[in-house]
C-alpha cells in the first residue's frame, strides 16, 4: 500500500481528529514551539487533557546549541526566522498551564507524532510551530512503527512521566512500592472525603486495624480489601501499557495537591479570622507587616526596617 503524505493543511486536520479521538496518550517532538500555531491547537489539546488523555511535548532546547537558527529554515526558504526564546518560553508556559509536560533536550531535529498505540505521524512538519512553510507529514497505523518510534526518539523519557512512575528497583521492590502507592491513594482520599479511618472501615465492614494495614501498604491485607476501599472511595484502577499509564497515581496526585491546596487556603482564612476576633492592637501589629511601608513608617523605623 502507497502512503500519501499530506501537506500542511490536510495534516491540521487530520491530526485534529486523531486528537479528537485521542484515548490515552498524545507525543509530539516539535523542535520548535510558535505561539499562533499554538493558539490554533490549543482547543484540541485542552479538550484531550480534559478527558485525561497524557500529551508529552518534546523540544529542542536552544541554549548551546549554534545549529538552532541555521537548522530552522529549509534551503527552499531561506526568509523563514525561527521563533525567539523568549517566545519558545512563553509557548512552553502555555503548554504547561493547559496541563501538557514540556522536555526540552539539544538538537532532536526529527519531527514526529504518535497518538495512542497504533498511529504515528512522521514528516518534515514542526507539529507546534508551522506558520507559513510548506511540509509533508506521513500518517501510519502500525503499532510496530509506534514502538520503533518511541524508541528511536526516547519518547518514552518526559522528564515529568519519569518523575512520577513509580521506582521499580527490583520485582520484590516494585511490589511493595505497588501497594505502598495504592495505600496511599486510599488514605489520600479517605482524608480528602473527611472520613476517619474507623468510619471507612465501618462502610466496608472491616476492622480499624485492617483500614490501618491497607493505607499502610501492608501487602498481606489482602489485595481484595484494596480494592474493597478503592471501590467504596469512588477510586479507579486502571492497568495499562507502561507508557500510556507511567503512574498510578498521576491523576490522583494532581488531585491530592489541588485539595491540599484548597485546605491551606481554608485554614489560612480561619486563622485569619481569628486573629481579626483577638486584640485590636495585635491585629494591628501585624496588619503593619504585610502592608507597604509608610511614610510616616520609614521616618520612624518601624518594624518593615528589621
Ligand atoms: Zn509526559
Amino acid at each position: 500500500m502507497i502512503l500519501k503524505p499530506l501537506n500542511e493543511e490536510e495534516f491540521y486536520k487530520a491530526f485534529a481528529i486523531d486528537l479528537a479521538r485521542a484515548q490515552a496518550l498524545v507525543l509530539i517532538q516539535s523542535p520548535y514551539l510558535r505561539l499562533r500555531r499554538l493558539q490554533k491547537l490549543r482547543g484540541t489539546l485542552a479538550a484531550c487533557i480534559r478527558r485525561r488523555v497524557r500529551i508529552c511535548v518534546f523540544v529542542r532546547s536552544p541554549e548551546d546549541d549554534p545549529d538552532f537558527e541555521l537548522d530552522f529554515a529549509p534551503d527552499f526558504a531561506p526568509d523563514l526566522q525561527p521563533p525567539s526564546v523568549d517566545e519558545i518560553m512563553e509557548a512552553a508556559r502555555v503548554l504547561l498551564a493547559l496541563g501538557a509536560h514540556v522536555t526540552f533536550r539539544p538538537s532532536k531535529h526529527e519531527k514526529v507524532a504518535v497518538v495512542d498505540e497504533n498511529i504515528l505521524w512522521d514528516g518534515s512538519l514542526n507539529v507546534m510551530s508551522q506558520n507559513q512553510s510548506s511540509e509533508r507529514m506521513t500518517r501510519f497505523w502500525s503499532r510496530e512503527m509506534v514502538y520503533q518510534a518511541i524508541e528511536m526518539h526516547r519518547l518514552d523519557c518526559c522528564e515529568t512521566c519519569l518523575k512520577r512512575r513509580l521506582p521499580l528497583e527490583t520485582e520484590a521492590e516494585s511490589e511493595k512500592d505497588l501497594f505502598k502507592t495504592i495505600g496511599s491513594a486510599i488514605e489520600n482520599r479517605r482524608k480528602s472525603l473527611k472520613l476517619t479511618q474507623a468510619e471507612l472501615a465501618r462502610k466496608m465492614g472491616v476492622s480499624q486495624s485492617v483500614m490501618s494495614n491497607i493505607e499502610s501498604g501492608k501487602r498481606n491485607a489482602g489485595m481484595k480489601y484494596f480494592l474493597l476501599a478503592c471501590c467504596e472511595l469512588r477510586l479507579h484502577l486502571r492497568v495499562s501499557p507502561w507508557y500510556l499509564a507511567p503512574s498510578l497515581s498521576d491523576w490522583d496526585l494532581d488531585i491530592a495537591k489541588a485539595e491540599k491546596q484548597e485546605l491551606l487556603n481554608q485554614e489560612r482564612e480561619l486563622a485569619e479570622q481569628e486573629l481579626e476576633r483577638a486584640s485590636a492592637p495585635r491585629t494591628k501589629s501585624l496588619l503593619l507587616l504585610n502592608s507597604p511601608p509608610t511614610k510616616h513608617d520609614r521616618k520612624t523605623n518601624t518594624i518593615h526596617n528589621l
